[in-house]
């Protein structure tokens, strides 16, 4: 039903120290920034930037490259999901001028994870692919598997759904594995692999794939593998009408579940029962077992399963012959699903961050494992003690971050517009109020744009208000990249953006302003419509003695605006002095 997990990898970050002998310095710098990345990413972005905007024209670009990817993977590892492709960008197109073959596989692959989570698919798996290829040459066979495993996973993603490719590539890493004997990752490789044959409804061989990995686990002696491979298989089991061997093993494993007081793996087992006990035909029996995940799912507020719940409920609540609960149970659902398509994007990215972390916590584990066994003198047990403090402490840190990080996660959304991904009214006015401050502070000077589509309305008249959607999702987007880095777009209501440009006089802003109109006339929506070509009209003010406060410079901005508009729209116009 649900990928496990993704293969324990992680992109080394001490095989970042590459290329020609460069200054042993910038090396370590660049290792530690890598290393705090994933760990404290606000320390290891102050590093970042602290390095880039070092002054002295010495520096080595290939070091201030190596830069920018530490800052991405620190912006990502924030929550930061489009600023941190912006520097992956960067590090690309640098890397590949200074032919730095090592730095652009590892910049491909973060891209292409990215690219992935946005849903630019045939990019991402592009990126991967050449990330792959070079890893190849390079003769990293762990950054290798870290790209087979995302290529796989991206091809059975619900959107792509190109089963036959996820399997071509799960079998490569597995082939890997086996031949490493890794074999918690082959494990997990032949688990991803059946829940992509269940997908493609091929249950004799889901099943097969399903026992080799529960047989693994059960030699490896992890329970809580073992209890996730016995539900995993109960499902197909059940799927293929096998319902007592299915029971059987579902009740095996919310023993193991309720014995490790893992009420997360209960819910997932309870939920499989109560689905295969349906599909038994035991409706009446199903119904607890679904209830008490939906208490448990419903307070997680996890709407993947609640959907499933609430099918499950609908059906088991029918054959009992419970018209109105199955009737309401299928109200519940198509709530769930709408809840759902809203989410989707935002859930995706967190998802893979979360496993992120969970990848790199295990690979910490793994290496303190191979550090004991290697360790033969006094010695060497010294300073695995020294380490595994050290470890038993950052495992502390690595958890209380990640509390705060989901915390932030929720604020993100609540500040995000959920059309056109930019900032909205409330985050973008917070934001200006404290870049005003700041420049009243420092002296320096402040701009605004106020933007407005040109005849929206008619736009939405003509092709309606989906295409009116497109046309405003394609705009911000337009408008968002022609921004210099710091500035700042907010959608400030309908069709009606703000942006904040710093440290800019009017002259610049107007510079900056003509750039956005240009990249706004150059949107190509031909597909929507052949003759559909929107533009936007600009006003722009500074922040001077005339307009000293917030709303008078948006004031002026948006006076200046009206003006554009008389005056013929898809132009720019400043505020009166
Ligand atoms: P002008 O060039 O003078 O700005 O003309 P206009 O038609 O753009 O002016 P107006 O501000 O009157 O029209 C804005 C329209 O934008 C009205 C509203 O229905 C539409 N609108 C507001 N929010 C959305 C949205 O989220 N999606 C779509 N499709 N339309 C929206
Ligand atoms: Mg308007
Ligand atoms: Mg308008």
């Amino acid at each position: 039903m649900i990928l496990r997990r993704a293969i324990p990898l992680l992109l080394a970050a001490a095989s970042l120290a590459y290329g020609p002998p460069a200054n042993a310095a910038d090396d370590a710098e660049a290792e530690r920034c890598m290393d705090l990345s994933a760990s404290d990413p606000a320390a290891a972005l102050k590093m970042a930037e602290a390095g880039l905007t070092q002054q002295g024209s010495q520096r080595d670009p290939r070091h201030l490259a190596r830069l920018h990817l530490c800052k991405g993977h620190a912006l990502l590892m924030s929550g930061k999901r489009e600023p941190a492709i912006d520097e992956f960008q960067l590090t690309v197109s640098e890397a590949e001028r200074l032919q730095d073959e090592a730095l652009l596989a590892h910049a491909l692959l973060l891209r292409g994870e990215q690219r992935g989570n946005n849903g630019q698919y045939a990019d991402a798996i592009a990126d991967l692919k050449r990330g792959y290829e070079l890893e190849v040459k390079l003769g990293d066979v762990y950054n290798q598997n870290y790209a087979l495993s995302a290529i796989a996973t991206l091809y059975a993603d619900s959107n792509v759904k190109d089963y036959e490719q996820a399997l071509q590539y799960y079998r490569k890493l597995l082939t890997s594995h086996q031949g490493r004997n890794e074999v918690q990752n082959m494990a997990v490789t032949h688990f991803n692999i059946a829940s992509t044959l269940e997908k493609m409804a091929q249950l004799d061989a889901a099943q097969e794939a399903f026992e080799q990995a529960l047989a693994i686990d059960r030699k490896r002696g992890v329970e809580a593998d073992v209890a996730e491979d016995q539900r995993a298989l109960a499902v197909v089991l059940s799927k293929r009408g096998l319902h007592v061997e299915a029971l059987n093993l579902l009740d095996q494993a919310l023993r193991q579940r309720l014995r490790d007081k893992d009420e997360d793996g209960a819910a997932a087992v309870r939920l499989s029962r109560g689905a295969a006990l349906r599909r038994a035909g035991r409706h009446a029996q199903a119904l607890p077992d679904l209830e008490a995940a939906r208490g448990y799912y419903g307070k997680e507020d996890n709407l993947r399963f609640l959907d499933k719940i609430y099918e499950e409920l609908a059906l088991a609540q029918s054959g009992t012959g419970n018209w109105r609960e199955a009737y309401a149970a299928r109200g519940e659902q198509m709530r769930v699903k709408q809840e759902l398509q809203k989410q989707l994007l935002d859930e995706r990215s967190s998802r893979l961050r979360v496993q992120f972390h969970t990848e790199q916590a295990q690979r910490n584990n793994e290496a303190l494992a191979q550090a004991l066994s290697a360790a033969n003198t006094i010695r060497r047990w010294q300073y695995a003690a020294l380490a595994l403090s050290l470890l038993a402490i950052g495992a502390l840190g690595v958890m209380m971050r990640r509390q705060v990080r989901q915390a932030r996660r929720m604020r993100d959304l609540a500040l995000t517009d959920e059309l056109t991904r930019l900032p909205n009214r409330r985050h973008f006015l917070e934001l200006a109020r404290g870049a005003l401050e700041q420049a009243q502070r420092d002296g320096k000077p402040l701009a605004f744009a106020a933007l407005d589509i040109d005849h929206f309305k008619r736009i939405n008249d003509s092709y309606g208000h989906a295409v009116g959607d497109v046309v405003l999702q394609r705009v911000s987007h337009a408008a968002r990249l022609a921004l210099r880095p710091g500035d700042v777009i907010g959608r400030i209501g309908g069709e009606e953006f703000l942006v904040l440009l710093r440290g800019t006089s009017l002259d610049q802003a107007m510079g900056a302003a003509e750039r956005i109109r240009e990249a706004v006339a150059a949107v190509d929506c031909r597909d929507q419509a052949p003759e559909l070509k929107p533009s936007i009209s600009i006003g722009v003010a500074a922040y001077d003695a005339l307009a000293g406060t917030l709303e008078l410079i948006c004031k002026r901005a948006d006076d200046a605006l009206y003006r554009a508009k008389a005056n013929g729209r898809n132009r720019v116009e400043a505020a009166l002095a």
